[in-house]
């Protein structure tokens, strides 16, 4: 393929490549670049936001699932060559490149596999201290977003459970080619000092899915499953219905189902 030769969109992946050079650079000025040496970007596609990553004073890994994608970096970013991953993120064990080293992650995702990539970013969090990118706005708002609101959810509580989350920017459908149907929004995730919960984590993410799978009824109702004592359903905590608790009062709660299930 020739340098200049352009990689033609595929819907299928989710492919909605950027044309703002100054958007671009600040994604890549979203990390802190410290604790860690080393960068993996998820999608790179022609590499608008990989060209600015490799300014920094850190190691660029990109993963990239599009053949062609990674035949028009090969040739137009000779020093990225041998640290190219030609794989799907959602399916390839990273620990094969970055062992037990820290990494931070960084992408223009692909929308329709967003939450699943946040999902598998939350399962490595040993080893992920910082995450950037950019989702569907709807998305990214939600996934910021404190009890109370409406658009409150599991990808709030389980990433808040361990990051602190920030929206950064709304980015236009018109700085895209081909440009998207919905507005984007770029957030930042920084790992809390203390990401080890008190509480089994396991359990926490089952309260938490199972919760919100009813979110307009109480917990006492969605949490029935649990087969929870008589005396620990009296409590008032599960009059609170799953959009009203904070992340700590669902540590709160896991701790009380943890201790019923044990007693
Ligand atoms: N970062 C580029 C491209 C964004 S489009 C830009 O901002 O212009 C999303 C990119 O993710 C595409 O290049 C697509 O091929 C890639 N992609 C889609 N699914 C993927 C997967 N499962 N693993 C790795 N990359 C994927």
């Amino acid at each position: 393929m020739s340098k200049d030769h352009h990689v033609r969109a595929k819907k299928n992946l989710g492919q909605h490549f950027l044309t703002d050079e100054s958007i671009a650079e600040k994604i890549a000025d979203s990390l802190s670049y410290k604790g860690y040496d080393h960068v993996l970007e998820i999608g790179p596609g022609m590499g608008v936001l990989t060209k600015y990553l490799l300014e920094k004073d850190v190691t660029i890994h990109v993963i990239e699932i599009d053949t062609e994608s990674v035949s028009y970096l090969k040739n137009n970013y000779l020093n990225l060559a041998d640290r190219i991953i030609e794989k799907d993120f959602l399916k390839y064990n990273l620990k094969e490149v970055f062992e037990e080293q820290p990494f931070a992650v960084i992408g223009n995702f692909p929308y329709n596999i967003s939450s699943q990539i946040l999902f598998k970013t939350l399962e490595m969090r040993d080893q992920i201290p910082e995450f950037s990118g950019m989702f569907q706005k709807e998305v990214a708002l939600r996934i910021c977003s404190k009890e109370g609101s409406k658009v409150y959810g599991i990808l709030s509580v389980l990433t808040q459970a361990f990051y602190n989350a920030t929206y950064l920017f709304t980015v236009p459908p018109s700085v895209f080619n081909p440009p998207p149907k919905v507005d984007s929004g770029v957030l930042f995730l920084t790992r809390k000092e203390n990401y080890i919960l008190p509480c089994d984590e396991k359990l926490f993410f089952r309260v938490v899915k199972t919760g919100f799978q009813q979110r307009r009824k109480t917990l006492r109702n969605s949490l029935k499953t649990f087969d929870l004592s008589d005396n620990l359903k009296s409590n008032l905590i599960f009059d609170q219905r799953p959009e009203q608790l904070s992340v700590e009062q669902f540590i709160t709660l896991t701790q009380l189902i943890e201790n019923d299930i044990n007693s």
